[in-house]
């Protein structure tokens, strides 16, 4: 059992990497997050941003799970599935965990509340209401999927949330919202989705006894977890590998191959520390090179050089089997690469990763990296790769602590190189 983890800041290729190991996977789930997540696939059926719906979407023979542990808003999944067909992807493979909690309009809207009253506190959250969802689950006021099969009893769960959040709504200026119009518009997704709503343990269950091929499919990354990450600018779960065993409803001890993804640099949406952060000319230059623009938000992503403090820490709480390095493409201009291998916090050099308000004022150590000065996109064997390519993986292995399996060169499924 595989599963395929976020090293960094998030958007590292995750659905790119999902994609290309589902064409030979079974069962794909997905097991934290909700659709805040913004997965990009590029494949011959076209280009896909995925938020809900796994990576794997696009193998007819796999099922596709979304876990017991996402945050699920039921009308923007319909939507998603709507146009999945209409691109010519069938979805029938697609299920839905009866235990997964729902995203409700008032979550959107407390998201909304939420980060305005934060001010420059801000979080910096893509509004999609997963944060205030959780919340509700971890304060015991969700809803699970399951509760919309007792219509009356569903309403009135929403009409008694919907008592508190909309006095929450109304102090602070904003519109309250309508029951009825609330529980109207998830009744009816989750008509839309009929039988795809189940229990997905069994399903599960018989994957494991069958021997399936099951791929777990992480969203964000490591910086990000809500235990591990830099806090509070992380997301309110746990991309580590480790919540996949809740989330996805796996037993720990059967997960055997772990995929650290990373990017060849670094990326960040949102706010919190990011110690090899560009600005000015230079973080231009890398973010139009790597169009790097939030999948979900259009956002333009914070950019930098590689840091290996970040995935060290994510190897350290993953043990990674492998590294998938994306976008190694992206580097072939420069003539020498910043290569951060470690902090200088206070005159001590480290490796680890420190809290949130010490990582604030560390100062990344660079090594000057020679670089290839070629296109490599069209390569298609790793042995083929440039010397100083080649030499910026090895680099990679040494800082991080493991292998790297995988090499992306393009957005492309085929782009990938093992
Ligand atoms: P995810 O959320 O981790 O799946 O990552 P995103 O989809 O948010 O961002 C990754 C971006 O990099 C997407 O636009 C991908 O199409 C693109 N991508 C992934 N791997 C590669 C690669 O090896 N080379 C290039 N050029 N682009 C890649």
């Amino acid at each position: 059992m595989t599963a395929v983890v976020g090293a960094q800041w998030g958007d590292e290729g995750k659905g790119k990497i999902t994609d290309y190991l589902a064409q030979q996977a079974d069962v794909v789930i997905r097991y934290q997050g909700g659709s805040n997540a913004g997965h990009t696939v590029v494949n011959d059926k076209g280009a896909f941003k995925l938020h809900l719906v796994p990576s794997g979407v696009f193998n007819p023979d796999a099922l596709c799970i979304l876990g017991p542990g996402m945050v699920v808003e039921l009308p923007f999944l319909v939507e998603e599935l709507d146009a999945l067909e209409k691109a010519g992807v069938p979805t029938a493979n697609v299920r839905v965990s009866d235990r997964a909690h729902l995203v409700l309009p008032y979550h959107l809207a407390l998201d909304r509340l939420d980060e305005r009253e934060r001010g420059r506190q801000k979080l910096g959250t893509t509004g999609r209401g997963n944060g205030p969802a959780y919340s509700d689950k971890v304060g015991r006021h969700g809803i699970q999927v399951y509760e919309v099969r007792d219509e009356k009893r569903f309403r009135e769960r929403v009409a008694h949330e919907l008592e508190t959040k909309n006095a929450i709504l109304e102090r602070f200026g904003d519109e309250p919202l309508d029951a009825r119009a609330v529980a109207d518009e998830v009744l009816a997704a989750a008509a839309r989705l009929g039988g795809r709503i189940v229990d997905t343990l069994p399903l599960v269950e018989h994957a494991l006894a069958t021997d399936a091929r099951v791929l777990l499919e992480g969203q964000l990354g490591a910086m990000r977890d809500l235990d591990w990450g830099i806090y509070p600018y992380v997301t309110s779960s746990n991309p580590l590998a480790g919540g996949a065993t809740i989330g996805a409803g796996i037993p720990p001890r059967v997960i055997t191959r772990v995929i650290g993804v990373v990017k060849a640099y670094s990326t960040a949406v949102g706010e919190g520390p990011f110690p090899t952060e560009l600005h000015g000319s230079d973080a231009d230059d890398l973010r139009e090179r790597g169009q790097e623009y939030g999948a979900t938000t259009g956002r333009p992503r914070r950019v930098g050089w590689f840091d290996a403090v970040a995935p060290r820490h994510a190897h350290r709480l993953n043990a990674f089997t492998e590294l998938a390095v994306t976008k190694l493409d992206m580097l072939g201009r420069y003539e020498r690469i910043p290569f951060c291998t470690s902090y200088e916090i206070d005159g001590t050099t480290t490796t680890d990763m420190p809290p949130t308000h010490v990582l604030d004022r560390v100062v990344p150590r660079y090594e000057q990296l020679p670089g290839w000065g070629s296109d490599i996109s069209g390569i298609t064997d790793r042995a083929l790769l440039p010397t100083a390519a080649k030499g910026y993986l090895r680099r990679i292995e040494e800082t991080v602590g493991a292998p790297v399996g995988i090499v992306g060169v393009g957005p492309e499924r085929t782009a990938t190189l093992l």
